[in-house]
C-alpha cells in the first residue's frame, strides 16, 4: 500500500542582532506556497521540494503538503508568524492521517520571539501530535544551530554539504531514501549529537578546504562505509545570541549504539581544535576601491563582496558605505546589487526612465554601513523583479525581488530592489539587462553564496567590510544568551 508522507517546508535563518523583524509577510514576500501550489513551484526543479516530488514519484508515496515557506534572513520571528506556519503542518499532521513519515525541509536557524530554537519547538509540537515512533526526517543548512531538541524529535537530521548550498536537492533526496528505509521498517534511526562551547568554527561552513572540508571528506568516507547511516557537520550561524550557537555534529545510525556518539565526538574534536582556522580576509573599502582602479578594459571583473550587508545573512542590503566610496572615486564600468530601498524604487517609478535625482539605502540603520545617499543619476531599466534563477544554487526556481530598477550614476550601474535578498544568481543582473561579465568591477552583497554562479566570471574576488551589521563581532555585549564559558568570550 502507498505510504503517507507529510512534508513541509519552513526556512528562516535569524539574525538576532537585526532591528527588523520577521512578520508574516516577509514570508509572503519572499517564498510562500500552500498546498496545490507547490507543485506548481517546485515540480521539476533542483530543490529540496523538487526532490521530494520525485521521491513521491519513485517510492509510490502519498504526499500531503500543506505549506512550503521562507523569507529573507532578518531578525525575530514573529510570535504570530511562527504560529500560523507551524499550525499549518500540525493541522495537516492531525487532520490528513494517519502518516507512514514527516519529511520536512528546515533551516536549522531560527529564533522567534518566543523560541530560541524554532525547529526544536516546531518538532517538539509536531511529536505532540504524531506520537514518539513515526520516522520524521529533516533536512537542514550547513549553518543550522542544532539542538538537543531537534535530535530528540527527529530521528534523522540531514544537513547541506555545500557553501555555497549547492545540494538542497540532493540531501532531499538522501533523506527521501532514508525515511523509505525507515518506513518499510529495515532501519531504525536515531540521532545523536556532539558540540563544543564555541560561537563558532569549521571556516564558517566554507566547504572549498579547511576544516569544514577535512569533516565532510570524513563523513563521505563512513557514510560509504555504511559505519552510519548519516553524518551532518554544521558551523552555524554567529550572528545569533541565543544560548545554543555554534557548530555541531549530528550522526544518525541504525538504532543506538555509543560508537555513534564517539564519531560526533572525534568530528567535533578536531572542530574544536581547528576553531581559529578561517580563510575569511576582509579588506578595507579604499583597498578595494584601489583595487578596482586597476582594471582595464575588456579585462574580466573584478568582483567585490560587500561581505558585512549581507542579507543572505540578515543584513540590512541597504548599506551605502562601499557605494558612496565608487562614486567618489568616480569608478568607471561597474555594476551593483544592490540596494534594497523600496521607497527609492517607489520614487524612481513614479519619476520613469531618464534623468532624476533618487536618495537611496542607508534608512534600517543609518549608523551601520552608511546612511542615505542622494544621487543625480539616470534611470536606465525598470522591470517587476520576477526571474527564474538558473544558475548553481537557484535551482531553476522562479524568484521575486519586487519591482526593481537600474539607476545609473555615471559609470556605475546601481540596482534597487523593493524585495531584499542576497546576490548569488546572475539572473538578478541579466533580468534588468544587465550582463556582469561585461563590467570592469562587480559589486555583490554576500559573503560567500556569491561565489556559485560569480566566480566563474571573475577575474579575482575580494570581500569588503563595510561596517555593517554582519561584521564579525563577538563581545559579551552583542552576547548576553549563550552558554558560558564559551571561545571566544572567555578564555578556553
Ligand atoms: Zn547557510
Amino acid at each position: 500500500m502507498a505510504k503517507r508522507v507529510l512534508a513541509a517546508r519552513f526556512m528562516h535563518e535569524t539574525n538576532t542582532f537585526s532591528r527588523v523583524p520577521t512578520d508574516m509577510a516577509a514570508f509572503r514576500r519572499r517564498d510562500f506556497h500552500r498546498d496545490n501550489e507547490i507543485p506548481t513551484a517546485y515540480r521539476g526543479t533542483r530543490s529540496a521540494f523538487g526532490a521530494t516530488f520525485e521521491a513521491a514519484d519513485t517510492y509510490d508515496w502519498q504526499l500531503v503538503h500543506p505549506i512550503s515557506t521562507a523569507a529573507t534572513p532578518s531578525g525575530l520571528v514573529t510570535r504570530d508568524a511562527f504560529d500560523a506556519v507551524a499550525e499549518l503542518v500540525l493541522r495537516a499532521a492531525s487532520e490528513q492521517g494517519p502518516f507512514d513519515g514527516v519529511l520536512l525541509h528546515l533551516h536549522g536557524a531560527m529564533v522567534t520571539e518566543a523560541h530560541e530554537d524554532g525547529e526544536g519547538e516546531l518538532l517538539t509540537r509536531l511529536r505532540g501530535v504524531i506520537g514518539p515512533k513515526l520516522p520524521v526526517v529533516v533536512t537542514l543548512d550547513l549553518h543550522a544551530n542544532v539542538t538537543q531538541a531537534m535530535v530528540d524529535h527527529a530521528s534523522a537530521l540531514i544537513a547541506f554539504r555545500t557553501y555555497p548550498h549547492i545540494d538542497a536537492y540532493e540531501r532531499a533526496l538522501q533523506g527521501a531514501d532514508l525515511l523509505e528505509r525507515a518506513m518499510q521498517g529495515a532501519i531504525r534511526p536515531k540521532t545523536v549529537l556532539a558540540r563544543r562551547p564555541t560561537i563558532y568554527g569549521l571556516n564558517h561552513g566554507r566547504t572549498q578546504d579547511g576544516p569544514m572540508a577535512e569533516l565532510l571528506k570524513r563523513a563521505d568516507a563512513l557514510e560509504a562505509s555504511g559505519a552510519a547511516l548519516a553524518i551532518s557537520v554544521c558551523a552555524g550561524f554567529t550572528r545569533a545570541d541565543i544560548r545554543d550557537v555554534g557548530p555541531s555534529v549530528t550522526v544518525t545510525g541504525d538504532g543506538n549504539d555509543p560508537r555513534f556518539q564517539k564519531i560526533a565526538e572525534e568530528f567535533m574534536d578536531y572542530a574544536w581544535e581547528t576553531r581559529n582556522v578561517t580563510t575569511i580576509k576582509l579588506l578595507p573599502i579604499p583597498e578595494v576601491i584601489a583595487l578596482a582602479r586597476q582594471g582595464k578594459p575588456g579585462d574580466k571583473p573584478l568582483v567585490i563582496s560587500d561581505y558585512t550587508d549581507n542579507p543572505g545573512g540578515g543584513g540590512y542590503g541597504d548599506a551605502t558605505a562601499l557605494l558612496k566610496a565608487m562614486v567618489d572615486a568616480a569608478l568607471p564600468d561597474v555594476a551593483f546589487h544592490a540596494i534594497y530601498d523600496p521607497a527609492a524604487v517607489q520614487a524612481g517609478l513614479k519619476a520613469g526612465l531618464g534623468r532624476t535625482t533618487l536618495t537611496l539605502g542607508g534608512k534600517t540603520d543609518p549608523s551601520l554601513g552608511g546612511g542615505p545617499l542622494t544621487l543625480e543619476g539616470e534611470i536606465t531599466t525598470i522591470t517587476n523583479g520576477k526571474f527564474i534563477a538558473y544558475g548553481p544554487m537557484g535551482g531553476g526556481v522562479a524568484r521575486d525581488h519586487g519591482p526593481s530598477l537600474v539607476f545609473r550614476v555615471g559609470g556605475i550601474d546601481i540596482v534597487l530592489i523593493t524585495n531584499n535578498g542576497q546576490a548569488n544568481d546572475l539572473g538578478q543582473f541579466t533580468s534588468l539587462g544587465i550582463d556582469p561579465a561585461r563590467y570592469r568591477t562587480v559589486a555583490v552583497k554576500s559573503m560567500h553564496h556569491f561565489r556559485a554562479a560569480f566566480e566563474p566570471i571573475a577575474r579575482r574576488i575580494v570581500e569588503v567590510d563595510t561596517g555593517a551589521l554582519c561584521a564579525e563581532l563577538y563581545s559579551t555585549e552583542l552576547f548576553r544568551k549563550v552558554r558560558r564559558p564559551v571561545h571566544p568570550l572567555d578564555a578556553l
